[in-house]
């Protein structure tokens, strides 16, 4: 059995200075990769380390719409720089957030949309984070066209209706712990919405810890996920691990044509 983690933060302060013991145990729970977003300036370097040391590290860079009012001038170039330096590199954690506080909408979409044109122009693949931001989202990504090596829209938690929009549009949609609380009814429909070929599971480490679960997340918890995910899609662990990896790899480029 393979499993990809779809999203996660290994190079987060909570969870970096256990990094080694997290990936061993990440290992043994057959977690063949993980998807490990930059989510600002300060954090590329780490990560770009951590893709280095280990090979069930892939990077993702990009400047996370928490963090942009913390951009120096040159972001954007150091930004293309280190996606040229790691051609296997996806464009992530990018998108729009309209539920924390102290925000500038203009800002976070004008960081949002020239990383959506950087990634169409080095030919990679996005890893998106939406939250209350769909309007704006969908008038930025109004065909295929505009991201044209797909993406996921990471820890889904949007409605059922929006799951068909998103996947016309060549989106994956990744489910984490959330789903596993039986109160977040929400993403357990929209879990049951999406089509076979762009579902994708992910931890978010070290945050959004499963049901049941203590201390921080990581990878390792994978597992729980895709229970939780057989059980509301009334398939078998074993197919929805299979199937949630093919798809991470072949969104993540990694079964070429
Ligand atoms: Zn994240």
């Amino acid at each position: 059995m393979h499993f990809f983690d779809s999203h996660c933060h290994i190079q987060d302060h909570r969870i970096f200075p256990i990094h080694k013991a997290v990936l061993k145990r990440a290992a043994a729970a057959g977690i063949d990769k993980v998807l490990c977003c930059g989510t600002c300036e300060q954090d590329w370097e780490k990560v770009a380390a951590l893709a280095t040391d280990y090979e069930m590290i892939i990077p993702a860079f990009g400047v996370h719409p928490w963090f942009v009012r913390d951009l120096s001038g040159k972001w954007y170039d150091k930004l293309e720089n280190l996606l040229l330096k790691f051609p296997e590199a996806a464009v992530g954690e990018i998108g729009l957030d309209h539920l924390i506080k102290e925000r500038n909408d203009i800002e976070q979409l004008n960081v949002f949309s020239r990383q959506i044109e950087l990634a169409a122009k080095l030919k990679r693949p996005v890893s998106i984070h939406c939250r209350k931001a769909f309007g704006d989202f969908l008038k930025l990504i109004k065909h295929r066209s505009v991201i044209p090596c797909g993406g996921v829209v990471h820890s889904y938690s949007g409605s059922p209706e929006l799951v068909r929009k998103l996947q016309s549009l060549g989106l994956y949609l990744s489910f984490s712990g959330s789903v596993t609380y039986d109160k977040n009814s929400r993403a357990r429909l929209s879990v049951q919405a999406v089509y076979d070929n762009y579902l994708l599971i992910e931890t978010d480490s070290p945050d959004i810890l499963p049901s049941g679960y203590q201390g921080l997340n990581e990878p390792a918890n994978l597992t729980a996920i895709v229970n939780s995910i057989s059980f509301l899609r009334k398939s078998n662990p074993e197919h929805m691990a299979e199937k949630t990896y093919n798809n991470a790899m072949k969104l993540f480029n990694f079964y070429k044509d």
